[in-house]
């Protein structure tokens, strides 16, 4: 197992993994430190690319798609906060992660949401040859995103699907059905932070080489909730549409004010004050 050496440069981690020694590989990553979490300075295609690196280890792992509505709760949660501490990698999720990212001074490359990393893993599991299960969503819905992913990913292996309305005494038999099925990659949408605790609870038991949560997705590629266009996702308006698709949204997205006020209190205002104190 690669060894991690953490050095942290502002609010920057920069991750070393394999030793220097010999010939070795060493490669590193850099992860912004957002409020105690880290995120990863991934762009997409690099992201689908170590979650590859992910699948390809007998270690199973959770990649979190972290989203600003998470973050905020996070703050003032501790539980949320150690589980974001635990996945193995953490995409930034949304505009307000990324613009967040450059105010604390370590940007990311881009945002890596759960839609289009799932769509980005999709393509390679049906290149790879890995097996995927998704689970979540409302009854049909699972089975109809797998049934759209078949058909427009030649080749790719579906392990199974389910919904994810259950009660809590099922939840043991549903890590069994999965683990069953073997999956390499497994699609957990059951909106956040369910989807985490379950995964933490979980992931070992299920036996799959990745876990990733995607909330909405399934919704989306089953053709049951529209996307934005591309061009107001251009815009890096998608949240706004999303907000005037789906009203019932606004409470939670009333958190969003409340996240950028947080990111420029922590980040801007603080390091203004530290700044006129370290010159006087
Ligand atoms: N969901 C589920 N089980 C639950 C609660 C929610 O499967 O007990 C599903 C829900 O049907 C939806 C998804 O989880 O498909 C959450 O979608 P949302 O858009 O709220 O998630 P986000 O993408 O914002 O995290």
């Amino acid at each position: 197992m690669a060894r991690e050496l953490w050095r942290s440069v502002k609010n920057c981690d920069r991750i070393v993994h394999g030793e220097k020694s010999r010939k070795q590989e060493v490669f590193y990553r850099m992860r912004a430190n957002l409020f105690g979490v880290g995120i990863d300075a991934l762009g997409m295609e690099e992201t689908v690319a170590h979650v590859a690196g992910l699948v390809s280890t007998n270690r199973p792992a959770w990649v979190m798609t972290l989203n600003p509505e998470y973050l905020y709760r996070a703050r003032f949660d501790h539980r949320l906060l150690d589980l974001a501490r635990r996945a193995d990698l953490v995409t930034a999720d949304g505009e307000g992660i990324v613009w967040a990212c450059r105010v604390a001074g370590c940007p990311v490359p881009e945002r890596v949401t759960g839609i289009d990393l799932m769509l980005g893993l999709l393509e390679r599991a049906s290149a790879a040859g890995w097996s995927v299960y998704f689970f979540g969503a409302g009854p049909g819905v699972a089975a109809a995103a797998a049934e759209k992913a078949h058909r427009e990913y030649p080749g790719l292996r579906i392990a199974g699907s389910r919904h994810g309305y259950f009660q809590e005494d099922e939840e043991r038999g549903i890590a069994r059905e999965i683990r069953d099925s073997a999956p390499d990659l497994l699609f957990v949408a059951l909106g956040a932070p369910k989807q985490e605790i379950w995964i933490d609870r979980y992931l070992e038991k299920t036996g799959a080489g990745v876990a990733i949560g995607v909330g909405g997705s399934f919704d989306v590629l089953a053709g049951k909730v529209a996307r934005a266009p591309r061009w107001i996702r251009r815009m890096r308006l998608e949240w706004l549409a999303r907000l005037l698709r789906q009203p019932s949204r606004w409470r939670r997205q009333m958190i969003l004010p409340l996240f950028v006020w947080a990111v420029i209190k922590e980040y801007k205002l603080k390091k203004t004050r530290q700044d006129s104190q370290g010159n006087n």
